[in-house]
């Protein structure tokens, strides 16, 4: 049996390094790689700086 990719994996906000697992989360492809991008209600509402945890890529 192959192990892939746990469906469970667990996610986390690219701007303040907390876990996602409240509503109002949300997750947006990375614009430059596409990569999945998480970030928490509270860095969405303050408008914080996200980085791509894959590309570097930074946004508002
Ligand atoms: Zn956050
Ligand atoms: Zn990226």
């Amino acid at each position: 049996m192959e192990n892939k990719m746990s469906p469970n994996k667990v996610e986390y906000c690219t701007s303040c390094g907390i876990r996602l697992e409240e509503k109002g989360n949300v997750k947006f492809p990375c614009p430059k790689c596409g990569a999945e991008v998480g970030r928490c209600v509270s860095c969405r509402q303050q408008g914080n700086v996200y980085t791509c945890p894959k590309c570097g890529f930074q946004g508002p």
